[in-house]
């Protein structure tokens, strides 16, 4: 079977990981420590992402206010998320970590703001 090749996201080194999956264990090589075998091995399995983006808010000094997942969340769900967010309009006034969209799309993990506004 065929390495499944990756560049590792957990810092900025950015290893160019190679995962194989032998007889139902993963093995992860070119990675510099472990985060970067738990990554490939979460890839594979299961991948993850916190989602960062914008959603429109009414009164406020700009037209958009930053949010993002509080955890990070199915990397499959992360459109639909985004189809959640990008059909809401908030109104200010929005303190930092206030809960924007609660347990979004049944995933247990709220969207907050990432500023005040
Ligand atoms: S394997 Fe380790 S050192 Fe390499 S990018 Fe991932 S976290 Fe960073």
């Amino acid at each position: 079977m065929k390495a499944k090749e990756m560049i590792c996201i957990v810092c900025p080194l950015g290893c160019h990981i190679k995962v194989l999956k032998n007889d139902g264990v993963y093995n992860v090589t070119e990675n510099k420590c472990l985060r970067g075998k738990e990554y490939g091995i979460k890839e594979l399995t299961n991948p993850i992402r916190v989602l960062t983006t914008t959603v429109k808010i009414k009164d406020a000094l700009l037209n958009r206010l930053p949010v993002k997942t509080k955890e990070a969340i199915p990397k499959h769900k992360v459109i639909k998320c985004m189809e959640v967010i990008n059909s809401i309009e908030i109104k200010s006034p929005i303190s930092v970590g206030e809960v924007i969209v609660e347990n979004i799309l049944g995933t247990g993990v709220d969207v907050v703001a990432s500023r005040s506004m």
